[in-house]
């Protein structure tokens, strides 16, 4: 079997020109700069690229960014009246608070005091349940919603298929997981406590790993003709790679995502799509 790599910097780069596309015509009828407001708190060097990436994608598709650093000993106060000062101001219609944050901030506390409105990220418990409920009013958090945006434009069939996601973090696994569902998936949630976790991997269509661990699964794994999405991001000596060895598993898989150029590129271009999104919202644009 020929196992077709999905393009994921590919389709990116269509998503961010069909975003630019849309902010050219809204400007020119009149409407302000969408504006994305990114907070880095530290100098953790792969957050910095990440945030450098991000602000990147905002000069491609006609966004206006601002980054705004904070030292690694802010306090969480001072952090928090930042935010709800880009919640007061018109001008900002994305807040994004870079994560991991220093150990003395509660992340929940962060997430709960941006504006639902303004949470590009999708982590605010509005947005979480705007997902849940599916009403379509939330937020989709950026990289399950790439991972389904991936298998669409690949004409991957989730409908009626068995959808398996190994992780089950707020961030990654859950929203994908009820995303599959949403999208007529048959979905089996894996985790640290999973038995038969090998024979599970065996009965997907669709394989979505996110658990943070060097090639933990392989061909061996995978089903004959099987959709593999990695969305592991692991450093190792060898560079960058996924939770999926992509190797082991070519002429096994029907398709699958390498790393990196395979779900990384659509998060941010998922974040530009939110951030949009927000700005329609906010400017009452239907
Ligand atoms: P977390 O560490 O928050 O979650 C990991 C999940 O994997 C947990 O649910 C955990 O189970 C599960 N897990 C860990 N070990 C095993 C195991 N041996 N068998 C089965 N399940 C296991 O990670 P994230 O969800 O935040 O991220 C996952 C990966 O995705 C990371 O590599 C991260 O870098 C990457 N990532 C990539 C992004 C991208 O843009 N491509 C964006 C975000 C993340 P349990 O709940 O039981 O502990």
């Amino acid at each position: 079997m020929e196992t077709k790599i999905i393009d994921g910097k590919q389709i990116a780069k269509e998503i961010r020109i069909e975003l630019k596309k849309e902010t050219k015509r809204l400007m020119a009828e009149g409407y302000p700069q969408p504006k994305l407001s990114v907070i880095l708190v530290g100098n953790d060097p792969a957050s910095e690229t990440y945030v450098r990436n991000k602000i990147k994608a905002c000069e491609k598709v006609g966004v206006e960014s601002e980054q705004i650093l904070m030292d690694a000993s802010v306090s969480e106060e001072a952090l928090l009246s930042e935010i709800q000062r880009l919640n007061e101001d018109p001008s900002v219609n994305g807040i994004l608070v870079q994560l991991p944050l220093p150990k003395h901030i509660s992340v929940d506390r962060v997430i709960e005091t941006i504006d639902p409105k303004k949470d590009v990220d999708g982590f605010h418990i509005q947005n979480v349940g705007s997902l849940t409920v599916g009403d379509g009013k939330g937020y989709v958090p950026c990289t399950p919603g790439g991972v389904i945006e991936l298998l669409k434009r690949s004409d991957i069939p989730i409908d009626g298929k068995q959808c398996v996601v190994v992780g089950r973090s707020n961030l990654v696994g859950k929203p994908a997981a009820i995303l599959l569902l949403r999208e007529n998936g048959t979905v089996t949630v894996c985790h640290s406590h999973t038995k038969n976790l090998k024979e599970i991997c065996q009965s997907a269509d669709i394989l979505v790993v996110a658990i943070g661990k060097a090639h933990f699964l392989s061909g061996e794994e995978i089903k004959e003709g099987a959709a593999v999405i990695d969305v592991g991001i692991n450093r190792t000596e060898a560079g960058l790679v996924g939770d999926v060895d992509t190797e082991s598993c070519m002429g096994i898989a029907g398709a699958i995502t390498p790393v990196p150029g395979g779900v990384g590129p659509m998060t941010i271009a998922m974040l530009m799509k939110n951030t949009l999104a927000a700005y329609r919202v906010q400017n009452h644009i239907q």
